[in-house]
Parts: structure tokens; sequence; C-alpha cells
């Protein structure tokens, strides 16, 4: 029999009822027959509450020391569900990342996985035990605990699920799969039943919180079949993420909004070669990932550059960007905080001109004035004030749909 990957959010695992109903899918799964390898996150708002403890003591902890918080509440799910499991008279066994281990590169809150271990996970999968283990964890090559950036142990499931030619990787959640929007914005909106591993990313990317983005690159580049569904209610089966051949019958597949964006407006930067080379090149040394970015062409000796990124990231470009002023070329760094990214998504978009016309329509009718405009073969991007992000929204959705 083959082997599945159910991985449980923290919302699945918050108490002790909801680690006794995800004893009984995991169960159900392998009374069938499957070799089951559970992936569990940090029980409801655990990994919130360590982020609360380390802001008590400092606001810039050593980021190894953070990881080493961080990374404790998963710890603490794997073992209470383990007894479940043990109680409920099956044999189950848990893993931190660093026991298999799972190996990271060494950027800390947001490492990458480089490789796992997989020799521990089989040895008890033969000997029938169901398998869990800690996400959003793992260690560097010196044995320091990493953590995979928040929502990682999506990533962990996912990779876990490539490394063992798992059947499947499942994901629980407290929705019933991908929608095209936020249902806490529109209620009764349409679910989807499958959606390609190209749009889910730029949904995930887009900040849809179902996945984490980069368990879709993996499960992209390694050909898993991720199923998104809910552990709290018999659902409609979920949602698939996989490979599509019919990607051009598909329209939009999904509408996001983002309000973890800040926005950088560079002033005044010398329009002369490498300016914009050097500012990028000071935020990639950072790692701080940019968003959108727009530069308009410098009619005279002076460029604008705008662009986003997401507000934890905030403080630390200000910083860079105000002490390289001068190396920069620039006058001034202004910031916005009070806006919101709107991005829809869909591959239909390459085969059918005017999408983008019928979103600025959409707007326009609701009086939603726009900041920013960004688009790619599958996704448009708008910035809009934070108030009118959920209008913006409905009105797209209904401009599609209705
Ligand atoms: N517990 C971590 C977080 O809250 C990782 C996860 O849930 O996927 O971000
Ligand atoms: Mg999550």
């Amino acid at each position: 029999m083959g082997i599945i990957v159910q991985k449980f959010g923290g919302s699945s695992v918050a108490d002790k009822e909801k680690l006794y109903n995800v004893a009984n899918i995991i169960t159900k799964s392998y009374d069938e027959g499957n070799k089951v390898v559970v992936v569990v996150s940090a029980q409801g708002k655990t990994t919130d509450g360590l982020v609360s403890k380390a802001k008590e003591i400092t606001d810039n902890p050593f980021k190894r020391e953070y990881d080493v918080l961080l990374s404790t509440g998963e710890q603490i799910t794997i073992s209470l569900l383990a007894m479940v499991l043990n109680k409920m008279g099956k044999k189950a066994v848990s893993f931190t990342g660093w026991q298999l281990p799972i190996i990271t590169d060494n950027n800390y809150s947001n490492a990458k996985i480089k490789y796992i271990d997989k020799s521990r996970i089989l040895e008890k999968l033969n000997e029938d035990y169901i398998v869990i283990i800690a996400g959003f964890q793992g260690i560097d090559e010196n044995e320091n605990i990493t953590t995979l950036g928040r929502g990682g142990s999506d990533t962990t499931a996912v990779a876990l699920a490539a490394t063992l030619e798992a059947d499947r990787c499942e994901i629980y959640t407290d929705v019933d799969g991908v929608f095209l929007t936020d249902p806490k914005i529109i209620k009764d909106v349409k679910k989807l039943d499958e959606i390609s591993y190209e749009e889910m990313l730029e949904l995930a990317t887009a900040g849809a919180k179902v996945l984490h983005n980069r368990c879709v690159e993996i499960g992209k580049k390694r050909d898993v079949d991720i199923i998104v569904k809910s552990s709290l209610e018999e659902g409609t089966g979920g949602t698939v993420v996989k490979h599509q051949d019919n990607l051009e019958d598909m329209y939009i597949s999904g509408i996001a909004k983002d309000n973890n964006i800040a926005r950088i407006t560079i002033i005044g930067v010398e329009n002369k070669l490498g300016r914009t080379y050097k500012i990028f090149d000071l935020l990639a040394k950072e790692n701080i990932n940019i968003d959108i970015i727009v530069q308009p062409i410098g009619e005279h000796f002076e460029k604008d550059i705008s662009f986003t990124i997401s507000k934890e990231n905030l403080k630390k470009t200000l910083e860079v960007l105000k002490k390289n002023i001068d190396i920069i070329g620039a006058k001034d760094v202004r910031y916005r905080e009070d806006l919101c990214k709107i991005s829809v998504v869909g591959v239909g978009m390459i085969n059918n001109p005017g999408i983008a016309a019928k979103i600025f329509e959409a707007l326009y009718e609701n009086n939603i004035n726009m900041h920013m405009i960004t688009t790619s073969e599958i996704k448009i991007s708008v910035l809009v004030n934070f108030e009118d992000a959920d209008i913006a929204v409905k009105s797209i959705h209904d401009k599609f749909f209705l």
C-alpha cells in the first residue's frame, strides 16, 4: 500500500476534542491500509503567543533564539497527538524536525528545506506505526534550529510527500478547500474542485492564506497532488491542486486580498545607470522580498521608484534605505501602510483580452481609486485604500460571476 501524508493546521488541532477528531481521520486512512505520515502545526494561536512572549522581552531578538522559541509549538502537538492515538490503541510515534533530521539552510525564520532524511520514517512505517512529524521546523548544517516562515507546516508536509514519493498530500484546514475568494468577504462564493499549481502559486503569493506558497512550488516541481480539505466537517471533497491540461477553459480562478503590505516610494532618485540596481541589491542582501515595482520613465534627471513589501519588513527596509540614501542618490523615502493589494488570478487571462479593462471598470463603477497596478501573464494586482478592499473584491467578483 502507498504512503499518504496528512497535514493538520493549527485550527484543526486546537484542543483535546479537535485532536480526537484528527485522530479519527488518521485512523480511518490507516485502517484502510495506507501508511500514514502526519504533519502538524502548533495548536490554535500558539505561535502568535510565542511571538508575543519574545516581544515582551525585545523587539530585536537574536534570530537563532527566536527560531528556537517559535519551533516549540509544534513539539507540543506531535506529542499530544501521539498520546491520543496510543490511547486509541494505535501505534504512533512522534519526531521533531531535528530528530529526523530535516536539513535546511540557515536563513532563520524563513529557512528553505534542503534535504530530508527519511530513514527513521520508513523504519517506523514498516513497523506499522503512524508517524507524526512537527511541521515548520528543521536544523541547519550546524545543528541550529530553524523555522520555515509563518504557515510553513504546509511546506514540511509537501516536501515530505515528495521525499517519500507519497500517493498524495492532504492538507486539512478549517475550510472545505480553495474558494474563488475569501468566504468571509462573499458568502456562498464558489469552491474550486481543482486548480493548477500555477494559479495556486499566484494566489498563495498574492495573500490568499490557504496554502504556504513554497509548498505549492515544491508540489509543482515534484508533481505532488495536494488536496486541501476540511477537518471539521464532511465536505465536498475539497480542492485538488495538480497539473492541468485544459488550462485554457478556465477564466478566473481566484481573487485574493492582502492586507499585509506596505508601499515604499523613493523620491528623486538620480536618473543614472545602476541606481535601481543598487537599491534592490541592498534590499536583497537583507533578504527583503519585493513585490510590485513601479519605476516611471524619468523625464529629467530624477525618477521616483515605488515598490511594495510585507509589513514585517517595513522597519528594516526604511532603515536600509535611509542609511544608504546618499549612495542611492535620492532625496527622500516615504511609505504608506494603509493600502491593500487585490489580485485576480487565472490562466484564462492569457487568451482572453479585456480582463484588465473589466477589472478596472468594476473598480471605477464603485469609485475605487487604484494606487498601483501590476500584471503578469496570469495575474493582475492593484493597490487600493484599505477601506475599499472588501468592496473591490466583491465588485470584481460580481462583474465576472453574476
Ligand atoms: N505554527 C506555525 C505558524 O503559526 C506554522 C504553521 O502553522 O504552519 O505560522
Ligand atoms: Mg496554514
